[in-house]
């Protein structure tokens, strides 16, 4: 969002995807601090963000993995305010706004069953003999659940230990070898890339001050990134600026990409800052170019 000119003509839709991001990742971290509260009974293992690449080259992303030796539970978690409504013949998952506005929503059982039957063909090929269960957490307390959904695999993210409970109950200890099925699990996880479908010319320039909610572009003097509206000066700034340049126009960055992306001149100002900062290079002459580390944002610990 910091990226992107505020009269860019999708910003408003940017925004909206960020705040709907902003509150999956709130309604996970809930998720998280529930099961982390939570004994299991015997081994068990939590995949967060699962992600993966399945047979047909589709992606899956799962909220939680949950493997016990009796059971694989999917958990999708959402949160949606409002109040939800289900109409199942149809597979119609709708909810309406405080404000009264009735809007359609991509069906949730529908996505933890499509990751439930991605985890079975696995599961089967490799001889594990496991039941896999979905459920979908809500986290936001105040969200109604209609009941049109009565008989629907979701719940309020309170009642997930009195579930997990209940499948303790309802399934037998198997033989699972949990540390062989981890390794496994592990051995297909990847991160999705992120899609950069944003054309470069779009992409605001600058090393961009923190303190001000990113509206102001630092200069760079003596060593230093200094604010000119609230005169923050910072050393860190630059390693923001170059996390969102690998993560929105991608990890090779040039002298002269450098300079016009962080507003330094002196092409030598710059080649001292890239010696300090210690990338890999690569080619030789003009077409030297440096790769910006994954892990960039942790640099600024050094
Ligand atoms: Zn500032």
């Amino acid at each position: 969002m910091s990226r992107l000119q505020a009269d860019d003509e999708e910003f408003t839709s940017y925004q909206e995807a960020y705040y709907r991001v902003q509150a999956g990742i709130a309604g996970e971290l809930k998720m998280q601090r529930t099961l982390a509260d939570y004994h299991f009974v015997g081994p068990y293992k939590i995949f967060y963000n699962f992600e993966c690449i399945n047979e047909k080259g589709f992606s899956h992303e799962i909220d939680a993995l949950i493997i016990t030796t009796r059971f694989l539970l999917v958990v999708e978690v959402k949160q949606i305010s409002g109040t939800l409504f289900y109409k199942p013949a149809f597979h119609e998952f709708a909810r309406q706004t405080e404000e009264g506005l009735l809007e359609n929503f991509s069906n949730p059982f529908d996505q933890a069953y499509r990751h439930k039957l991605f985890l079975s063909r696995l599961l089967s090929k490799w001889r594990i003999q496991l039941p896999v269960l979905f459920i979908v957490v809500n986290a936001n307390i105040r969200t109604k659940l209609d009941s049109s959904l009565d008989g629907s695999p979701i719940i309020h993210l309170s009642g997930l230990p009195k579930f997990l409970e209940k499948l303790y109950q309802n399934y037998a200890e198997t033989k699972l070898d949990l540390v062989e099925l981890e390794r496994k699990l592990m051995a297909i996880a990847c991160r999705l890339p992120i899609s950069k479908n944003v054309q470069r010319d779009r992409i605001r320039n600058g090393v961009l001050c923190k303190k001000c909610e990113f509206h102001h572009v630092m200069y760079y003097y003596h060593g230093l990134w200094i604010c000119p509206r609230c005169g923050e000066k910072s050393k860190k700034a630059l390693f923001l600026a170059l996390h969102q340049y690998r993560v929105l126009i991608g990890d090779h960055i040039t002298n002269r990409e450098l300079r016009e992306f962080v507003g330094i001149n002196c092409k030598a100002v710059t080649s001292k800052l890239l010696k300090r900062l210690n990338f890999e290079q690569f080619g030789k002459g003009r077409g030297v170019y440096y790769l910006i580390p994954e892990d960039v944002l942790s640099q600024d610990n050094r």
